[in-house]
């Protein structure tokens, strides 16, 4: 039971967005709506939660997030003859957004499907600052029939190009664009059965979860961050050695095509990313790590990653769709934001920014009128704040210059005559304005 000493806290990994911080946060949403429909994206909106079996398909059972972090429950049957169903909170949303492309049966179209989605998503891990269980993504998928070119290396360096424009507009300094190849279908099999053969007899030397992993999900190793395992790692065989010449080549030409664009890149062969439907490109964006004071983000440095799928529409049921996406971590975008200088030419506008008009009624009787005062001036397209007919004057002002740039006082007078006092804040000037000329007034 909640009491005044013990009340109720939002759940630990979960926050509360306030403002001034919800400015920037929508500020940055309309920073990504603005780069993605110059790039042809539309906007898609799956639901938060999904058939379990969704992402135990799509994602892959071995996984982390699958096999510990998911919030799942069984939906109550509502009739003796329905069966439970096990639920899941998304933590992640390709799995989702290609679902809705094979029941919408999109790829009929023959047209490339390019949608972005903003929303949250939801997994159990160990909260920290820039790790939470409920965190928000912006995210694109780009899919479609192979005949609509969605297979080609060409949509890759596009997505990557128009990450690093993102970036680039939002004033995120210092990132970083790590790439890879994962290979196709065919490729990664050979290189796990591999990797499996080189970990096993050196499988006891590792950490606890990496000799977990190295059973159950070898490549997820290399991801491994443990300092005294990277030695081990580093000696084990890379990805590009086992690529097939189609794979290889649809890398180079993704490389090709990024230096054309000028998007600088570095290859990491050790990058292979967790989830179990990528393959060819992978790629993480990162910003300077832990220990800059100018990541804030500690030693959550990847800002987004994403990658190919070309399997993943068969692996649930759907036809053939070759596709490419990625997805950003909103909040750690923000929080690196806030940590570097880019932020306030972003968020000052508007944390900064005053109300146009404060309007101070003198005495209750007057708050009536105050309220349909500020209702003409809002519907007038300013914007305006309403003080109380029971404060003193001398608390209207304080309140009033802390919030806008002007006080409007309403008294017994002004409302006879409709001539009102107003007061701007920047000058110290005082003067007498009439209602109808109010408005104008006060957006100077
Ligand atoms: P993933 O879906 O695992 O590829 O993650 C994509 C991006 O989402 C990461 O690069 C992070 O920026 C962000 N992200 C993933 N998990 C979390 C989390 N628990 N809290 C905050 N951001 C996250």
């Amino acid at each position: 039971m909640p009491t005044p000493s013990n009340p109720l806290k939002a759940v630990r990994g979960t926050r509360d967005l306030l403002p001034p911080d919800t400015a920037l946060w929508n500020r940055v949403e309309s920073i990504a709506r603005s780069v993605f429909s110059r790039y042809g994206f539309g906007e898609i909106r799956t639901p938060i939660f999904e058939d379990t079996s969704l992402f135990a398909r799509g994602v892959g059972e071995e996984t982390d997030i699958v096999s510990k972090e998911m919030y799942t429950w069984e939906d109550r049957a509502r009739a003796q003859s329905e069966k439970a169903q096990s639920l899941t909170l998304r933590p992640e949303n390709t799995a989702g957004v290609v679902r809705a492309y094979i029941e919408h049966n999109l790829g009929d179209t023959g047209q490339l499907q390019k949608l972005f989605y903003i929303g949250p998503q939801f997994r159990r891990e160990r909260p920290q600052r820039g790790r939470y269980r409920q965190f928000w993504q912006i995210g694109v998928e780009v899919l479609g029939p192979v005949t609509s070119g969605s297979e080609s290396p060409l949509r890759d360096a596009e997505v990557l190009e128009m990450l690093a424009t993102l970036l680039d507009e939002l004033g995120i300094k210092g990132w970083r664009l790590e790439l890879n190849s994962v290979g196709s279908a065919t490729d990664r099999p050979r290189y796990v059965a591999a990797l499996r053969e080189a970990l096993a007899p050196i499988k006891h030397q590792l950490c606890e979860d990496n000799q977990r992993r190295a059973e159950t999900n070898p490549l997820r190793v290399l991801d491994s961050k443990d300092p005294n395992d990277q030695a081990l790692i580093e000696a084990l065989p890379r990805i590009a050695d086992f690529l097939d010449d189609s794979s290889r080549e649809h890398f180079s030409q993704v490389c090709v095509a990024l230096d054309a664009c000028g998007v600088p890149y570095t290859i990491n062969p050790r990058l292979v990313r967790g989830l179990d439907y990528y393959t060819r490109t992978t790629f993480e964006f990162t910003v300077p790590s832990s220990g800059d004071p100018a990541s804030g983000l500690g030693t959550q440095n990847a800002l987004l990653g994403g990658g190919r799928y070309d399997g993943l529409s068969e692996m649930l049921g759907g036809p053939r769709a070759p596709g490419i996406g990625f997805a950003i971590g909103e909040d750690r975008l923000i929080l690196t934001l806030q940590a570097q200088a880019g932020a306030p030419h972003l968020a000052s506008e508007m944390w900064e920014k005053k109300l146009d008009a404060y309007i101070a009624p003198l005495g209750s009787k007057r708050n009536a009128a105050a309220l349909a005062l500020a209702r003409e001036l809002r519907r007038a397209g300013l914007s305006v704040e309403v003080g109380d007919g029971a404060f003193r004057l001398k608390k209207s002002f304080e309140a009033a210059d802390r919030v806008a740039r002007h006080i409007v006082i309403l008294g017994e007078d002004e409302l006879a005559s409709g001539i009102l006092t107003v007061k701007t804040f920047a000058t110290g000037e005082q003067t007498k304005i009439a209602q109808a000329d109010l408005a104008q007034a006060l957006r100077a």
